[in-house]
């Protein structure tokens, strides 16, 4: 709720408005396919008049139940068979929503090579989900190497979404065989500029997730104790500083998707506000980085704050300890008295 004393009786729309904005990096920090391929390559309405085999034989509850285990790209394969397969799979629940709030994410999913490693339900249940699975904020991120989602200072600065290449160095640091990939999640990255200073990065490269590749590799070495002996005393360590060094910023966010919100109860799709008070407190700090000098704690902070996202509610408690936010809005009020 908007307090009318706190806002001096402006409407919920005026001080949003006035005080928050759209942070244009983030449509453009990840991962994306232009909508015109999207529409030729992921969900063109033509299809084929081919017969569904077994299939065509079950009820429609089980087909719908077919559905609901189905990998994202055998839901879009089976939408293209024939008239009746495009009916069920467009009535579905998940896809219904999948196919209104997130074809663009669902584009990049084919074409990276992740739709075939999750179902619908988990991109359904990823786009109703706003927390970010890391620090629980409003996340605007689907990292696509685990279908979940993140925020954009998590991607950024966690290790959990660092992603790993596929290549004989980490072959070597968990110590398993080449076909040990074939059955994980990889994903082919996608032409583009990626990250904060939107490094244009060639495709092709192979990623894996961190926590992924551990936790096989754990499986394959019997225990998370044998992994740890491999690691210390049969990887060199020349593998093991390649291994443990960050790749760029720009990796990260060759991994991530942004994805808004769908709230399925007040049947709305949104993206996250950013605080113009907090981007305003960030300026020394941009400064700084432009002139290249080392960050205070402070800064770091102002940074992360600036980067930050908020529901509109969200955004109104943020208001309640946002000193930088109740200054521009005192100053905008004065503002406005002065020019009448
Ligand atoms: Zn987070
Ligand atoms: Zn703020």
């Amino acid at each position: 709720m908007i307090q009318s004393s706190t806002f001096n009786g402006a409407t919920r729309e005026f001080v949003l408005k006035t005080l928050t904005y759209r942070n244009g990096i983030f449509a453009a920090c990840a991962a994306t396919v232009t909508p015109c391929s999207n529409r030729t390559l992921i969900l063109s309405e033509e299809q084929a008049d081919a017969s569904l085999g077994h299939l065509e034989r079950l009820p429609t509850e089980l087909l719908q139940l077919v559905i609901g285990v189905a990998t994202l790209q055998s839901t879009l394969a089976l939408r293209m068979v024939n008239k009746r397969a495009r009916i069920f799979v467009n009535s579905s629940i998940p896809f219904k929503y999948v196919r209104l709030h997130a074809m663009p994410a669902v584009g990049v999913l084919v074409l990276t090579g992740m739709a075939s490693h999750f179902t619908v339900q988990e991109l359904f249940e990823a786009l109703c989900s706003p927390a970010c699975s890391a620090c629980g904020q409003l996340g605007e991120f689907l990292w696509m190497l685990e279908c979940k989602r993140c925020c954009y200072n998590c991607l950024r600065t966690l290790r959990e979404f660092m992603p790993v290449h596929v290549n004989k160095i980490t072959r070597a640091y968990y110590g398993v065989p080449q076909e040990f990939f074939d059955s994980l999640p990889v994903l082919a990255t996608l032409r583009g500029t990626y990250g904060r200073n939107l490094t244009r990065m060639k495709p092709k490269s192979r990623f894996l997730s961190p926590s992924v590749i551990r936790k096989a590799a754990v499986q394959v070495h019997g225990g998370a104790d044998a992994l740890e002996t491999h690691i210390q005393t049969r990887v060199s360590s020349k593998v093991r500083a390649v291994l443990e060094c960050e790749l760029s910023e720009a990796a990260r966010f060759m991994a991530s998707v942004r994805l808004p919100v769908y709230d399925p109860v007040a049947q709305v799709r949104y993206y996250g506000l950013s605080c113009k008070g907090c981007q305003h407190a960030a300026r020394g700090a941009e400064n700084a980085l432009a002139q290249q000098q080392a960050l205070t704690p402070e800064q770091e902070l102002h940074l992360l704050e600036r980067d930050r996202t908020y529901t509109e509610e969200g955004y109104l408690e943020h208001y309640e300890r946002c000193f930088a936010s109740q200054t521009l809005w005192r100053e905008s009020c004065s503002n406005n008295l002065r020019n009448g």
